[in-house]
C-alpha cells in the first residue's frame, strides 16, 4: 500500500545589493529548485530562468527518475551554451534542489547538485547539508589548504567548479532521500549561505511552522546581514496526508549544531 505524502512549502527571493536578479526558482510539486545564474548582462538571468523552465513539465506528476532530471539539465545546458560560444566564457547557472518521487510506494527525495547553492535537510530539529558545492573554495577546504575560517575570507569564494552550460560538460550529483512526514527541506542559493552561519540558518529555518514565514525570515535575515548577493529560498515540508496537525519543526534540540553529514554520499554523479 502505498503512503500519502503532501507538501507545504514557501519561496522568497530578493535582489540585494545586486543591479538585477539572477536567481531563479519553481516551487510547484514534486519540483522544488533553485538555479543561480552567472554572465555577463542579462545572461545570467537568462541561463537560471532557462534550466528552471526545462523542470516546469515535471509539475504534477507522481513518479520521477533520475533521468527525468539528468534528460532536463542536458536540455538546459545545450540552450545555455547557443547563447553564448566558447563555452566557459559565457552564460551558465547552478543548479540545486529536490524532487518529490516515489518508489515501491514510499516517497523519497531526490536531491540534485550543480555549483554552489545548496540542500540542506532538517528531521529532528538538527540542521544537516545534504548537497557539497561544487567550487573552488570547497576543494580547498577538502584538500586542507584552507581552514573553515580562512575560506570564509576568501577572495574567490563565489568561483564555482561546475557549472548548467558554462562548462563544456555538465556533472549533477545526485542523491536519494527517504521523505519523512517531520522533513523540512531548504533549498538555497549562496546569497544565504554567503551572509548566514550554519547556525543562524537553523534557527531561522525552524522558528515558524509556516514554511513561507521561514522563508520570509531567511531572505531578511540575509538583506539584514549586508545582501551583497541576489538571495532565493524555498522551503518545503513533508506531510503524510493523514496527518491533519501539521508537523511543526522543533527546537527542541538546540544543543546540537548542523549534523556531520554521515553516509550521506550521492547515488550518482552523471556526465551530460
Ligand atoms: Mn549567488
Amino acid at each position: 500500500m502505498s503512503t500519502s505524502f503532501e507538501t507545504v512549502w514557501g519561496v522568497a527571493t530578493a535582489t540585494g545589493r545586486r543591479s538585477g536578479n539572477e536567481d531563479s526558482f519553481l516551487a510547484d510539486p514534486p519540483v522544488f529548485v533553485v538555479a543561480d545564474g552567472m554572465g555577463g548582462h542579462d545572461a545570467g538571468e537568462v541561463a537560471s530562468a532557462i534550466v528552471v523552465q526545462e523542470f516546469s513539465d515535471l509539475r504534477g506528476r507522481e513518479t520521477v527518475e533520475p533521468e527525468d532530471l539528468f534528460d532536463r539539465i542536458e536540455r538546459g545546458a545545450a540552450r545555455i551554451r547557443a547563447l553564448s560560444a566558447p563555452p566557459g566564457r559565457g552564460a551558465g547557472t547552478t543548479l540545486a534542489g529536490v524532487v518529490l518521487s516515489r518508489r515501491d510506494g514510499a516517497p523519497y527525495w531526490l536531491v540534485v547538485n550543480i555549483g554552489d547553492s545548496r540542500v540542506y535537510r532538517s528531521a529532528d530539529g538538527a540542521l544537516e547539508q545534504v548537497t557539497v558545492d561544487h567550487s573552488e573554495v570547497q576543494e580547498l577546504l577538502d584538500s586542507g589548504e584552507l581552514t573553515p575560517t580562512e575560506a570564509d575570507d576568501y577572495p574567490r569564494r563565489h568561483v564555482v567548479t561546475r557549472a548548467v552550460g558554462a562548462f563544456a560538460q555538465v556533472r549533477p550529483e545526485l542523491w536519494m532521500l527517504p521523505a519523512g512526514p517531520n522533513d523540512r527541506i531548504l533549498v538555497c542559493s549562496d546569497g544565504l549561505t554567503g551572509e548566514l552561519s550554519d547556525e543562524a540558518i537553523r534557527e531561522l529555518l525552524l522558528t515558524s511552522g509556516d514554511p513561507q514565514q521561514s522563508a520570509d525570515a531567511l531572505v531578511q535575515a540575509a538583506l539584514d546581514h549586508g545582501g551583497h548577493d541576489n538571495v532565493t529560498v524555498v522551503v518545503v515540508d513533508g506531510r503524510g496526508a493523514d496527518d491533519d496537525d501539521a508537523t511543526v519543526p522543533s527546537l527542541a534540540e538546540s544543543d546540537d549544531d548542523t549534523h556531520p553529514r554521515g553516509d550521506l554520499d550521492p547515488v550518482a554523479e552523471a556526465v551530460l
